[in-house]
């Protein structure tokens, strides 16, 4: 063979400059800045899927989500994936096709859980509110009574309109009805309370990069004893190999048998933003959480911003507020993001033009990013008046 045949093609081989990204305070609906020890656990070791300690540092993630979760399901571990993919592993897993899955829509989010439902040849019914409102105990007592569904979905904190959704009582009823209760808790873990025991929910997931301040690509799920017998009663398989939990409940579970590998820094990254949030305790973190989005709301209110949420059922990590008349909302936020290095988003759907989304999610929940954020608004306001 000639040398020449071994002549790679250069066309696509540019030279780049060093990566230089600029120093953003992510202040939008995530993700959010990771906390200065994540970062540095990053860099620990790689060491092998299978390592003993490796095995020790699994075992402890497992643990702390359990505390931050609240609860004492087995079966809890971080998907190789962001929040989606662990959204995507409750309904792969527990959805034969022909179910009756209803899912409570009130944001963007709940449109995903039923396209993902659908895919898995779920029969999806809706509840609905306008974006920014919730479901009563009520309203979803006559859902499951009308369509007697085997999974409820629902959003706990929904980041695209800044409303939390009160559990209360929801868990009991579904139980009543037969139904799984599935919570999406991707901007409520580590943020504002959860107990997913108490609630008797049967399948949640989150994210790693909304208050855990981790960086995307790790997604907590925890899935119940009811969830689990649902799964091992299947037909037939998962339709999804990559998050068949039969098969990846054999590596996290006592076998140690290799599914695929484990990304390993990013469990050291969300084993220590797990290990922050034990140490802070969650009393405090929700508490912090609170009154830092209450300064926000506070300031906002000065500045002739009101709120899209109703104040009772505001989402602390999360808050629309409401663009006043005349003002582009993107171009505020593309005016922060150049002069001031911060990160806010613009609202999307029902809420598009309407509303800025501003979080203050784990570790960037802090006073000093509250006041930054108001003086910057006020004079991104008074430059594009
Ligand atoms: C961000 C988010 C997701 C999706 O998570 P990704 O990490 O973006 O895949 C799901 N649900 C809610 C409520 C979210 O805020």
């Amino acid at each position: 063979m000639s040398s020449l045949n071994l002549k790679a093609d250069d066309s696509h081989r540019i030279q780049v400059s060093q990566l230089d990204m600029p120093p953003r305070l992510l202040l939008g609906p995530g993700p959010s800045n990771f906390h200065p020890r994540v970062r540095q656990a990053l860099s620990a070791n790689e060491v092998g899927h299978l390592d003993p300690k490796f095995i020790e540092v699994m075992k402890e993630t497992q643990e702390l989500l359990r505390y931050v979760w609240q609860t004492s399901n087995p079966f809890t571990i971080p998907v190789s994936g962001t929040g989606s993919a662990a959204m995507e592993a409750t309904l792969a897993n527990c959805v034969e096709p022909g179910d009756v899955v209803l899912v409570g829509v009130n944001g963007y989010f709940g449109e995903r859980l039923c396209d993902m439902a659908e895919r898995y040849g779920a029969e999806v019914r809706r509840i609905q509110k306008p974006w920014g409102e919730v479901f009563t105990l009520n309203e979803i007592g006559y859902g499951l009574e009308t369509h007697r569904p085997a999974i409820l979905g629902l959003v706990h904190a929904e980041t695209s309109t800044g409303a939390l959704q009160p559990m209360d009582g929801i868990g009991k009823l579904c139980r009543e009805f037969d139904t799984l209760l599935l919570l999406d808790t991707v901007t409520s873990l580590g943020g504002v309370p959860v107990f997913l025991d108490r609630w008797h929910v049967d399948m949640a997931y989150s994210g790693s990069q909304k208050c855990l301040s981790c960086p995307p690509g790790i997604a907590p799920l925890t899935l119940g004893p009811r969830a689990l017998e649902k799964l091992s009663q299947r037909k037939t398989k998962p339709a999804n190999w990559y998050l068949d939990m039969t098969l990846l409940g054999k590596y996290w579970g006592d076998e140690r048998t290799y599914h695929h590998t484990a990304p390993i820094n990013m469990n050291y990254a969300l084993r220590e933003a797990l290990r922050i949030v034990a140490e802070e305790g969650l009393e405090n973190r929700w508490d912090r959480h609170r009154t830092n989005a209450e300064l926000l709301w506070e300031g906002l209110a000065d500045l002739g911003i009101d709120c899209h949420v109703e104040r009772e059922h505001r989402l602390a990590s999360l808050t629309t507020a409401l663009v006043p008349d005349g003002i582009d909302s993107k171009e505020v936020a593309s005016h922060l993001l150049r002069n001031y290095n911060i990160d806010i988003a613009a609202g999307l759907g029902q809420l598009a033009g309407k509303v800025w989304r501003i979080g203050l999610m784990g570790y960037n929940s802090r006073p000093e990013n509250v006041v930054l954020l108001l003086s910057a608004m006020k004079k991104a306001l008074e430059a594009l008046d």
